[in-house]
């Protein structure tokens, strides 16, 4: 199973992630397999940007995971991603590859499990929503690492299916 991380704090967060999980559904090769709720969190970074929408999403894939995250690019670009801005700047959509089955992936593409998502309250609670206790290689479980992610202010705004 992949889990895919959305964020989005520009031009209706909301509609943004809920068309990015519909693109999600249409990779192919891929079935969808759950979603988490949506909840809202205070930006990393500059906090005089809008507050953020969050969702993980669960993919069963039988892409590799660079075809995955250039599936995910696509999606990014379509929904008018703009690559230019700061790293912790504002953004239409961000889709991340969090986890890919077991494996640690270190190239200059790819980074996974996905790097800082383990001390992230809106990574980690709702994967927890959609992962049970799944395990974070290098970092442990994740029923642990919800004890000890920062705190971004993270709030239900809808509750998945
Ligand atoms: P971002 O600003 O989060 O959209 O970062 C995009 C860049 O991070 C892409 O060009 C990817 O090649 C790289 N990257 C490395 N690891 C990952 C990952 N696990 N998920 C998404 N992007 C990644």
């Amino acid at each position: 199973m992949a889990y895919i991380g959305i964020g989005s704090n520009l031009d209706d967060p909301v509609r943004q992630v809920k068309d990015a999980i519909e693109e999600l559904e249409a990779i192919p090769d891929s079935v969808l397999a759950a979603c988490s709720s949506l909840y809202s969190s205070k930006p990393m970074g500059p906090a005089d940007q809008p507050d953020y929408v969050n969702a993980v999403a669960a993919l069963d894939t039988l892409l590799s995971a660079e075809d995955l995250l250039q599936a995910l690019k696509k999606i990014e670009d379509r929904q008018g991603r703009d690559r230019s801005g700061d790293k912790w700047g504002p953004r239409v959509i961000d889709l991340d590859l969090l986890l890919y089955g077991k494996k640690k992936i270190n190239t200059e593409e790819l980074t996974v499990p996905h790097p800082g998502m383990h001390k992230r309250d809106f990574v980690i609670i709702p994967l927890a929503e959609i992962a049970g206790n799944v395990n974070i290689p290098g970092h442990g479980q994740l029923t642990t690492l919800i004890n000890q992610c920062v705190n971004h202010s993270l709030k239900k705004l809808i509750t998945g299916k």
